[in-house]
């Protein structure tokens, strides 16, 4: 994007980062500096019953473990986020420790929020309504996808509304991010491609966003390029450790970056089509986003230049349009390549859910930063009409 003389941002990021093979042994240490003494983790009961992630992190806590709560849904519920709160609570628990994709972490800042406001999760709703310090909180991916351990953000499903909806608070950033790759190889291959989409969907939205800023511009280009080299290899090779650091550092960086500078259209269908019809998150946005490019072509083909360029593809000699078309086709290209269907039909999207899909998608709070105001209902539909 180009920017003018009056360009002003507020870039914000998780407080410290730290990144490694194997550094998760060492969480105790880090709970030591913080001062804190009763860490509760937030996890999902596959990672706690079937595989050794919960097991390392109560060693690595020792005596500052106080308890685990493997309630944590895919697309977490605030249902499951006020039960998380109360356990917590219960446990007498001054840190959290959230262990899992996007849906723990969330999961987690939900619950830090109900431990130090009270209430439940959605008396909180909406950008900028916490302003002070919630609960210390630790994240720990084991997806390399939402980015969600950098963000400002928690995504709540409301069943009633059938509708995900948002708190987002610069407090809502953990206190630390955990990045080891040791514990994303068990990531079975379509999580692993689903999670990448969702990855690169940030990186794109961003690089588009009405609230486009260079800070995130080179978190979001560097992240398209790595997800490009790296994803591919983990798929491959999913104990490349060198592969799957690579994707934790770029979800990373993906995540910080649309934290500021928002997601936008591609978004808000995925979390409409995650809400009503359950499509894994990524999944959702690796179907839509090349389409959602060519949707956005007539006014963000120059930012689409630069994911052409981010994706390997020689530019030199081609209009803005020409080059924003081939980023789009390489995107549908690399979709089928990792193997994630390209198809909401998978889903049982029918047309007839359309009217429905599109209504809801209007309505979420990230379509507003589109780089062209989305209207009609009718658009939305059409993008969804061509992946059925
Ligand atoms: P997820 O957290 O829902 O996890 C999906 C599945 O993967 C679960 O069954 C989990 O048990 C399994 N899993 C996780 N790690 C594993 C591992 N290492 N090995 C084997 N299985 C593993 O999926 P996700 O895509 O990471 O998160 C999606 C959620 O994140 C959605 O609710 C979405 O709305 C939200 N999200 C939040 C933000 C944010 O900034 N807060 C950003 C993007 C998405």
């Amino acid at each position: 994007m180009s920017y003018d003389a009056d360009l002003n941002f507020v870039y914000a990021h998780t407080h410290k980062t730290v990144f490694g093979a194997n550094v998760v042994k060492d969480l105790g240490t880090y709970v030591g500096e913080m001062g804190l003494k009763r860490a509760v983790v937030i996890t999902d009961s596959f990672l706690a019953d079937k595989t050794d992630l919960l097991e390392r992190i109560k060693k690595a806590l020792g005596p500052l473990f106080a308890g685990a709560f493997t309630g944590v849904v895919p697309d977490p519920t605030a249902p499951s986020v006020d039960e998380g709160a109360a356990y917590a609570k219960q446990q007498g628990a001054d840190l959290l420790i959230s262990l899992g994709g996007g849906s723990a972490i969330d999961t987690a800042k939900g619950v830090a929020v109900i431990l130090k406001e009270g209430g439940k999760v959605l008396d909180h709703e909406g950008y900028h309504v916490i302003e002070r310090p919630q609960t210390p909180h630790i994240a720990i991916p084991t997806t390399a996808g939402t980015g969600s351990e950098a963000t400002m953000v928690t995504v709540i499903k409301d069943p009633e509304r059938k509708q995900k909806t948002f708190i987002g608070s610069y407090h809502l950033h953990p206190n630390l991010a955990v990045l080891d790759p040791t514990l994303t190889t068990g990531l079975p291959p379509k999580l692993t491609a689903a999670t990448g989409m969702d990855a690169m969907s940030h990186a794109v939205e961003c690089l588009i966003s009405s609230l486009g800023q260079p800070l995130s511009d080179a978190y979001g280009i560097e992240a398209i390029r790595l997800i490009t080299t790296y994803l591919p290899r983990c798929l491959e090779k999913p104990d490349d450790l060198l592969a799957r650091g690579q994707m934790l550092i770029a979800a990373n960086m993906a995540g910080s970056a649309f934290s500021n500078a928002m997601c936008s259209l591609n978004h808000a269908m995925a979390h409409t089509l995650g809400a009503r019809h359950g499509v894994h998150h990524g999944t959702a946005n690796g179907i839509l986003l090349p389409h959602t490019m060519r949707y956005f072509m007539d006014v963000s083909a120059a930012e689409f230049v630069r994911v052409a360029q981010a994706m390997g593809i020689n530019t030199a000699g081609m209009s803005d349009e020409e080059a924003g078309n081939k980023a789009a086709d390489k995107m549908e290209q690399f979709v089928k390549e990792i193997g994630l269907t390209d198809r909401l039909s998978s889903y049982n999207v029918t047309e007839d859910a359309l009217p429905g899909l599109a209504d809801v998608a209007m309505t979420d709070g990230t379509i507003i930063y589109s780089p062209k105001p989305v209207f009609e209902p009718q658009d939305i539909m059409g993008i969804m009409r061509k992946v059925l």
